[in-house]
């Protein structure tokens, strides 16, 4: 579909919904007002009806009086009259009354014992009516009363009876009066008010019983308040029956506890504002076809700029979409370096082909970034994790450290503890006991005091160049110095072989005791990791240059993977944890040996031989 109609079809569609949507508000509305309008319609005429029933049977009650006190039934009940007559009086005043509205049924007289003695209609002398509700009320209240809804004794006609005392000059009751009206006059009366099939009313006395009903046939029924509660029927404002769905209101009459219902058709009260969403409708629908003829027009001229401004957008995207396609099959890294020989006429401009060869250019580059990115990125994990196990390794390194150490010194410390409290208890008597005591104590002090010098102190100040003695020796007198505390400590167990360093006068300039100690050191670990004396071999030899040492074991040996790392703080290998150590005497031998200007090498073959060797360069010169 084109832009055109799409863009009419829109529009029409958005005026259509604005009309519809404008109906069904219009209707709302109206109803909402129409409703009310009903409502106070139903209110007043309501009103009206109410006052004209109540005024109507007050009217009855009225003439009931007015014939208690006729002249001719008075002298009748004071016994000054005979009845004769009567009945043809009763019967021609009624006639006169039915002139002026045809609604009397029957006029009659009631003796004290209820009998009817005279009337109108015939047929009514001698009924009995002491029994009815209406006599005795009027017997015990002594005013006029009007009955509900009954049926005639005399001919079952459906029929309203007011009866009135009639009293002497005493005000004592000698008879009573009554008038018999017709129910069926009130349907007729309220016609008057209905409107024919859109409103109505009904009557209904004290018993529920329909006094009048638009339809005459339900008189004397009983009215079922369409199924709901009696109670909550005053309150109903919408009712469904078979004729239709009514707005009802009830009213009271205040008339022996009669009520006067009323009701109004729906469709009545609605119809009116479907006449005017009709109405709407049609101006709607005009409008609608005005406006769409419009709307035509204008999009006519404002959608001509707009349609070829998209289509030229879409051009340019499919431009750019079939150019990428091209650029796609086009660019490969081996057509590039192709297109420099290839004289393909596709190719007829200079500036497209060093574009693609500037992003080319750049696409290897971003791949070359991104493989060394990867490259990188995996030196560093590797470096990293090598960083962390070193550190956990450091930290296990450091725990055996302490862990030894605290052992070292807790033992003589507990043999102090013990001397000292044997002293203390004050039960060794004997002289030459406590002195064997006083010197266990300086014994095990001792051990604490090296155990600290050697292990911890050392390791700290053998860093520091202010704790080196460096003195210019004789190279024959270090080399006896040093064989003699040798031979001193192995008592000639261990092999030695050892240049003749007595011609040289050749000098070192050394820390003989620290040169010593690295010396001692070595051959410990060498007799350590042996356990065989005999294997150990001590090499001392001479050359230009100056001293080289050479301290060879066939013990345990070192693998390979762990000759770099020996010389660390606190490192010991796997295999030497059954041996005591503290990781510190290659540590410090290496910084003695550094301050020296010569270094520790080592060399080893696990499980066959170890060596180190170490060179101190002779120093020839006067200081
Ligand atoms: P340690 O007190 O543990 O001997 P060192 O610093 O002297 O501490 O030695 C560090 C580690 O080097 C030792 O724990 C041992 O594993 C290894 N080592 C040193 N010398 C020898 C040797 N001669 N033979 C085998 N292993 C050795």
């Amino acid at each position: 579909m084109s832009l055109r109609r799409k863009t009419t079809l829109y529009i029409c569609i958005i005026l259509v919904s604005f009309v519809l949507i404008s109906i069904m508000v219009i209707y709302h509305e109206s109803n909402k007002i129409l409703q009310n309008e009903a409502e106070r319609y139903m209110e007043s005429q309501l009103e009206r009806v109410n006052e004209n029933v109540k005024l109507l049977l007050n009217n009855i009650v009225l003439e009931t009086e007015k014939l208690s006190y006729d002249s001719k039934i008075d002298s009748y009940f004071s016994g000054k009259s005979s009845l004769e007559g009567t009945g043809i009086y009763l019967a021609s005043l009624m006639k006169t009354m039915n002139q002026t509205q045809p609604l009397f049924m029957d006029l009659f007289l009631v003796d004290l014992n209820g009998i009817i003695v005279s009337a109108a209609m015939e047929e009514a002398i001698g009924v009995d009516v002491s029994s009815r509700a209406y006599f005795q009320k009027t017997i015990e209240s002594n005013i006029a009363n009007t009955s509900d809804i009954i049926l005639s004794r005399a001919d079952n006609t459906q029929i309203i009876i007011t009866l009135a005392p009639t009293t002497n000059g005493n005000d004592i009751v000698i008879g009573y009066t009554g008038i018999a009206i017709y129910a069926t006059y009130f349907s007729n009366f309220l016609d008057n008010f209905s409107i024919k099939d859109s409103s109505k009313y009904i009557i209904i006395d004290s018993f529920d019983k329909i006094v009048s009903h638009p339809n005459k046939k339900l008189i004397s029924s009983k009215f079922d308040y369409h199924g709901y509660p009696k109670d909550e029927f005053k309150s109903i404002r919408s009712i469904v029956t078979d004729n239709g769905s009514y707005q009802v209101i009830v009213r009271n009459l205040h008339f022996n506890d009669w009520k006067v219902i009323s009701y109004l058709k729906d469709s009545d009260i609605y119809s009116k504002s479907i006449e005017l969403s009709y109405k709407f409708l049609y101006i709607g629908i005009v409008f609608i076809v005005i406006a769409i003829g419009l709307g035509i027009y204008a999009i006519d001229v404002i959608s001509k700029p707009i349609v070829k401004i998209t289509e030229s957008i879409n051009r340019i995207i499919e431009d750019e979409k079939r150019f990428q396609t091209n650029m796609i099959q086009h660019l490969p890294f081996d057509y590039l370096i192709n297109s420099e020989t290839d004289n393909d006429e596709s190719m007829d401009s200079t500036e497209v082909s060093n574009f693609r060869k500037a992003i080319l250019g750049f696409k290897s580059i971003l791949e070359q970034g991104a493989k060394n990115f990867d490259l990188e990125y995996n030196q560093l994990k590797i470096y990293l994790d090598s960083l962390y196990f070193e550190i956990g390794s450091i930290n296990n390194r450091n725990l055996d450290f302490i862990a030894t150490l605290s052992h070292d010194i807790r033992t003589p410390l507990t043999l102090i503890k013990g001397y000292a409290r044997g002293l203390e208890s004050g039960d060794i008597t004997d002289e030459a006991m406590k002195k064997k005591f006083e010197s266990g104590i300086v014994k095990s002090s001792n051990d604490i005091e090296n155990l600290v010098y050697n292990v911890l102190d050392f390791a700290y100040e053998v860093n520091l160049n202010s704790s080196y003695q460096m003195k210019l020796y004789e190279v024959d007198y270090v080399i006896k110095e040093i064989v003699f505390e040798l031979k001193q400590l192995y008592e000639n167990k261990i092999t030695m072989e050892v240049d003749d360093f007595s011609v040289d006068s050749n000098k070192v300039l050394i820390d003989l005791m620290n040169i010593k100690r690295v010396i001692t050191n070595l051959v410990n670990n060498s007799v350590k990791y042996t356990n065989l004396l005999d294997l150990v071999r001590i090499r001392i030899s001479n050359s230009d240059e100056g001293i080289h040492f050479e301290i060879y074991d066939e013990g345990i040996g070192i693998k390979g993977e762990e000759l770099s790392r020996i010389f660390e703080l606190f490192y010991r290998t796997f295999e030497s944890k059954d041996k005591k150590g503290y990781g510190l005497g290659l540590y410090i031998s290496n910084q003695i040996l550094i301050n020296h200007e010569a270094e520790l090498i080592c060399n080893s073959v696990y499980g066959e031989y170890t060596s180190m060797k170490f060179f101190l360069k002779y120093k020839n010169i006067c200081i």
